[in-house]
């Protein structure tokens, strides 16, 4: 290794690049394409970085609209079908008695999807439009959406309790609704979304700054 990372500056202003799979880093001229250690791609930033997190943003945002309007679930008692979305799926547990389960429905399916989305959506507009807002408080932002976005999986878990505590009669058969797959691809797409967003940009955003005020 003939360049020695220089802490305080980033890669990009010394010529480095850091592989994501063994840690390595390396000069960028001599090594454009593939890590020399592990030999696998690797680049300075991730491609099309900000343009896959607002596709994923844009597939989320058109779907946690029938995933809240749609019936997630169909209860079919006495050969009648009942529709239940998330809504009155929470409306139908207050009205059991089950005020603490309906509170974590409502956080985990309507609070966080909307909350990843919307983070997610104002930290990439804002390396977008290069709006400068504290680096910090976004990657603060960013860390938190990761945090919760381990447990969006929970979303759906907590439908499937929803489902197995319902009980509406001795008969009871309980199908997925449209509101299901569109819920857990409001899931999926929003984990998609953080996973292709690549932090560095936001410092990247603060370097264009401080050049442009030189
Ligand atoms: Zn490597």
């Amino acid at each position: 290794m003939n360049n020695i990372a220089v802490p305080g500056k980033t890669g990009i202003e010394q010529g480095l690049q850091l592989c994501n799979n063994c840690g390595h880093f390396s000069v960028k001229k001599d090594n454009p394409l593939y890590c020399p250690n592990c030999e696998s791609r690797i680049s300075q930033r991730i491609h099309h970085s900000l343009q896959k997190t607002f596709a994923f943003l844009i597939t989320a945002t058109i779907f946690i609209i029938p995933a809240n309007l749609y019936p997630i679930t169909y209860f079919l008692k006495n050969n009648v079908l009942y529709p239940d979305s998330i809504f009155s799926g929470i409306l139908s547990l207050i009205d059991s008695g089950m005020v603490s389960i309906a509170i974590i429905v409502f956080i985990a399916s309507i609070i966080v999807p909307f909350f990843k989305i919307l983070a997610l959506a104002v930290i990439a507009l804002c390396v977008h439009f290069q709006h400068n807002l504290s680096p910090q408080k976004q990657l603060w932002a960013f860390k938190l959406v990761e945090i919760i976005g381990k447990w969006s999986i929970l979303d759906l878990f907590v439908i499937s309790i929803m489902v197995a505590v319902f009980d509406k009669g001795q008969m009871l058969s309980v199908y997925p609704g449209f509101a299901a797959t569109s819920f857990t691809i409001v899931v999926l797409t929003t984990l998609f979304a953080a996973h292709s967003f690549d932090t560095r940009l936001i410092w990247d955003l603060t370097l264009n700054h401080d050049q442009s005020k030189q």
